[in-house]
């Protein structure tokens, strides 16, 4: 059993850089461990709430929204390994989340099996694949989406994995009518992008991005877009990472970087850091080589930030821009790249 008075002194005693007491000592409040969070180091977003009353303890990131069900895995890629604590921890979940109105948040570990292989052939699944390959100068076909975890059409995830609508009627068919997305790599969210196909779209899902979460998963730490690879674990794995979907086809389909042995990924929203603690400690990858490609707002010091973090390791890191002019970001066709890469390490 694990006591409030020690799972706060506990934390606080271990989370990075800094942890204290916040919420009338309710929660810990402490820097996240997904997103950049504040620029003042002495800011922090991520509240974690003091477990109590057969409640689980839940994280929330009040800048990124990434959330979740603190457990031992969660612990373990937050760089905590104290195997007593981590214990503690696993048996009270292990009792409380058998509880009814725990069940349907703990489901962090729980594997999505989401079939993708079903994409309605008509003028709008064109309309959006033409799109697509316009935006990145490529020649995808409808069975390159299927296998890359392209949605063209949410409403044809529904049909084939009998899925229920979370939403009402008319914003389901505007959010399938209008948006294309990519399936996360929990396969529990598809990252949808709003093309604006029709007119008067409904205010409340009138934005570029929406984040629809297929199966109500309250952890939504796995919302990223990582393209489906199979790699060989014997051999040192290169990690592409940029911050959207568009990037990474973009950076997969148009630039000479493949080794081999790949894995391209987005960050979705989240941060450099979560990422490459995520692929290290969850896909138990122990020999990478990463390949950053920020969006151009995102400075050289923020940068630096992440590649210090991860010295220890001393994985070869390599940061890639795109400096053709006007440009922000790699989700472009070639015509609009011109790639300067900075090596380190
Ligand atoms: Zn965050």
């Amino acid at each position: 059993m694990i006591s409030a008075d020690l799972f706060r002194q506990y934390l606080k005693d271990n989370l990075k850089p800094w942890a204290r007491d916040a919420g009338g000592y309710k929660e810990i409040l402490t820097r996240c461990p997904y997103c950049p969070d504040s620029k003042d180091p002495n800011k922090g977003h991520m509240y974690i709430s003091v477990p109590f009353d057969e409640k689980l303890s839940f994280f929330n990131c009040a800048k990124c929204n990434t959330h979740g069900v603190l457990t031992p895995t969660k612990l373990i890629e937050w760089g905590i390994t104290d195997v007593n604590f981590m214990s503690d921890l696993s048996s009270y979940n292990k009792k409380v989340s058998n509880l009814p109105q725990n069940k349907m948040l703990y489901k962090e570990g729980m594997k999505f099996n989401v079939n993708h292989s079903f994409i309605t052939d008509d003028k709008l699944s064109r309309y959006k694949l033409k799109y697509l390959n316009d935006r990145l100068g490529a020649n995808l076909t409808l069975d390159d989406c299927k296998q890359l975890k392209i949605i063209l059409n949410l409403s044809d995830l529904f049909k084939v994995n009998s899925l229920k609508p979370t939403r009402d009627e008319t914003i389901m068919s505007q959010l399938d009518y209008n948006f294309m997305g990519f399936l996360s790599i929990d396969n529990a969210f598809v990252n949808l992008r709003n093309l604006e196909i029709q007119k008067n779209i409904y205010q409340g899902i009138n934005r570029r991005y929406i984040n629809y979460d297929l199966f109500g998963k309250y952890d939504n730490s796995q919302r990223f877009y990582t393209m489906p690879a199979n790699i060989d674990l014997t051999r040192p794995v290169t990690l592409h990472i940029a911050e959207g979907s568009f990037d990474i086809l973009s950076i997969y389909l148009n630039l000479p970087n493949n080794t081999g042995n790949d894995i391209y990924t987005s960050i979705s929203g989240k941060g450099y850091k979560g990422i490459i603690r995520y692929f290290i400690s969850q896909k138990k990858l122990p020999w990478l080589n990463i390949h950053i490609y920020p969006d151009n707002d995102i400075t050289r010091k923020e940068i630096w930030d992440v590649v210090e973090s991860f010295k220890v390791f001393n994985f070869p890191i390599s940061i890639h821009r795109n400096l053709s002019s006007g440009q922000k970001d790699f989700g472009v066709d070639p015509k609009h790249i011109q790639e300067v890469i900075e090596k380190i390490n």
